[in-house]
């Protein structure tokens, strides 16, 4: 059996990972044309059955690596004014971990070697009429396998062509993603596992990524054949206003100037965070969430994390669910593998729970998007 997976992000190398740990063949196709094209690294919070989706697809040797290089993400969540006065709290959020999405995808990348093919795009596919799938790329050729998943994330070209009625659904108003170097002081304004300030005209969610180990150090410790980038801890924060910034600034320093701007009155250490944020890793960001689909009938074909049920941030839990969409259906195609099911019923099986379970991921947080958001 050969599985296509289009999209190089954290779910389809999860999936690659845990089909090579079954000894399944496995190709993946990534738009970009380098693991490093693309600014990505922004801090994800992590539950246990995310975690433990993502170790049960990684070999046992890079679990030690993968601890080194994640941070503890524990305590109370709180919402605070602008001025740092507690306002509510959340509820705790015990057990959890926080990771780096770049050092998590370097991770990921490791030991997949020539199985990961970077700059070939997707575009579609076309089912052949022995049943199995060829996958089409923006240069004209293609790829044969017994089955294609889309992990090709919210913007999904294998979604478009297989579900071209499913609705995708753009967050009004304007979201900024800004990365602040870790400082004692700016360290204090998230003591527990996230803040949420609630602010006049912007609210601003606020997470911490705090390396256990520096993790190009850990890797060359630990598992010298994995290459980690030198990167150190900070401060993840999400800036939400209700309006678009009009005109749309040129680039981050501007964004940042404008953030500040509407931060006048705030408390000097929230300002400190924006102002010190770093340009290179900094960025608008756009939220998109879907609408839900019905099951479509299994195929050739199938769909995985943001390429079927992006979420808005409120749910916490993309992430979480493209790695346990990945370990599910690694398990589907393993029992396939080993002559224990047949592939379709493998895939079916897979498709539902994943879809059952994305989607009232997917509710989850738009019934707690206005906790989030600033009033309009
Ligand atoms: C600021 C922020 C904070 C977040 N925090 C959390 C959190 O705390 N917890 C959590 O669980 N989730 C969180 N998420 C969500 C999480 O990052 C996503 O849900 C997750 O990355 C989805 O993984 P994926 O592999 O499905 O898609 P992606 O990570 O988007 O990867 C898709 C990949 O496909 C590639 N691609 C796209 N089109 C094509 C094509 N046509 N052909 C080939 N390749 C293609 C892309 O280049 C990319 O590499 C957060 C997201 C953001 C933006």
């Amino acid at each position: 059996m050969r599985v296509l997976v289009a999209g190089g992000g954290i779910g389809g190398l999860c999936l690659a990972q845990g089909l090579v740990r079954a000894g399944i063949e496995v190709r993946v196709f990534e738009r970009e044309g380098g693991a490093d094209s693309r600014y990505q690294g922004f801090r994800i919070g992590l539950d246990e059955p995310g975690a433990s989706a993502l170790r049960e697809c990684l070999p046992p040797r890079l679990h030690g690596l993968l601890t080194a290089v994640t941070g503890p993400l524990a305590g109370e969540r709180r919402v605070v004014d602008e001025q740092l006065n507690e306002v509510r709290r959340l509820g705790r959020s015990d057990g959890g971990t926080a990771a780096d999405r770049h050092v998590l995808r370097q991770l990921l990348l490791s030991g997949l070697g020539g199985r990961v093919e970077f700059g070939r795009a997707v575009v579609g596919y076309a089912e052949r009429a022995d049943g199995r799938v060829e996958a089409r790329f923006a240069d004209g050729t293609g790829a044969v396998g017994d089955l294609l998943v889309g992990a090709d994330g919210v913007g999904s070209a294998v979604r478009r062509q297989l579900l071209p009625g499913a609705g995708v659904v753009e967050l009004p108003g304007r979201s900024l993603l800004g990365r602040t170097p870790m400082t004692e002081r700016l360290a204090a304004l998230v003591p527990g596992a996230g803040t949420l300030v609630h602010g006049p005209g912007a609210s601003l969610l606020i997470g911490r990524m705090e390396f256990r180990r520096p993790p190009r150090l850990a890797a060359a410790e630990l598992a010298p054949e994995v290459e980690l980038p030198d990167a150190a801890s900070y401060l993840r924060w999400v800036a939400m206003l209700p309006e678009p910034l009009t005109p749309e600034p040129a680039d981050w320093v501007e964004v940042r100037d404008r953030l500040l701007g509407l931060l006048d009155g705030w408390h000097p250490d929230l300002v400190e965070l924006v102002r010190r944020s770093d340009v290179g890793n900094s960025s608008p960001l756009t939220i998109r969430y879907a609408e839900p689909v019905p099951h479509w009938g299994t195929g050739p074909v199938t769909l995985l994390g943001d390429a079927i049920h992006p979420m808005p941030p409120s749910a916490g839990q993309g992430a979480n669910l493209a790695f346990r969409d990945a370990a599910l259906l690694c398990r589907s195609l393993a029992a396939v593998h080993r002559g224990e099911a047949e592939l379709t019923a493998a895939v079916r099986e897979y498709e539902l729970v994943m879809l059952e379970r994305g989607f009232a991921a997917v509710a989850d947080g738009l019934s707690r998007l206005a906790e989030f958001t600033p009033a309009r």
